[in-house]
This record gives C-alpha cells, structure tokens and sequence, in this order.
C-alpha cells in the first residue's frame, strides 16, 4: 500500500521540536514520550522518526535498522517502566478509519499500571 505522510501531523511537529513533550527515550530512529491524555498510569507512546504512517507502512518500507532499533528501545521501555515480566502491560496501535486513529504517525501505545479490562470496547 502506499501512504502519502502528512508533515504537519501533530508528532512529526514534535520530532522537529516545534511541540514539546515528555521525553522517556529518543535514539537515532526512535522518540518514546508521555501521551498528553493517559489512560492508565502508565501510557507512553513509541514512535519512529521516519515519515510512517502506521504498522503496516512502518513495516513495510522502514529499514532493518529502523525495525530493530524500534523494537529494543520498547523493549527497554517496558523494562525500565516497570511493565515486563508478570507485570504486564497493553500495547496498541491504531490505523486509519476503523482503527480510529488520530495522529497519522506511526505509534505504539504502551498501558500499564493498572488491570486493563478486555482487549476492545465492543461497541
Ligand atoms: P491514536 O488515536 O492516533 O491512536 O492516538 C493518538 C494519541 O496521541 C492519543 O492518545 C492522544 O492523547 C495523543 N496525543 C495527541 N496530541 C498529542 C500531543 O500533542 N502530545 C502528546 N504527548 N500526545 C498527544
């Protein structure tokens, strides 16, 4: 599929520091941060610096280096939150108009901290 990347979405501003937020890692290819509306005690965002619009673009056109450095700094996220192990966590990612998604910039929604309920609203 090909997405055309909006620049003006709402964390691409944030990784050219044009918004602040609440830094919890930034490496070469990855920013996780607080969500400005947490919805557990834990809710932090992972995003790529690359222009992906979801998983499924992230994952079809980001570079090996990308995908990996991606996936161990959540890996680390989680650790160093506290999350991992028995403890446990949520992650999500929403797409496009069933997805609901609000920001058309790949990220994964990290929850924890608390018993998250059933996987989705059934409404
Ligand atoms: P989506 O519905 O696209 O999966 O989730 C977008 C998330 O981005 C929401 O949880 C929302 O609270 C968060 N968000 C939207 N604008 C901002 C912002 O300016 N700063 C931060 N830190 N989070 C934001």
């Amino acid at each position: 599929m090909a997405y055309s990347y909006d620049p003006q979405n709402i964390f691409a501003r944030i990784l050219r520091g044009e918004i602040p937020n609440k830094t919890v890692v930034e490496t070469a290819h990855t920013l996780v941060f607080h969500d400005i509306r947490p919805h557990a005690p834990v809710h932090v965002l992972a995003i790529p610096k690359g222009a992906y619009v979801n998983l499924d673009h992230f994952a079809a056109e980001a570079s090996a280096e990308e995908i990996v450095d991606f996936h161990r700094t959540v890996a680390k996220v989680i650790a160093d939150l506290g999350l991992a192990g028995e403890t446990g966590y949520r992650g999500i990612t929403n797409a496009g108009r069933d997805g609901m998604q609000e920001v058309p910039h790949y990220h994964l929604h990290i929850l924890g901290g608390r018993l998250m309920g059933r996987l989705i609203d059934p409404a």
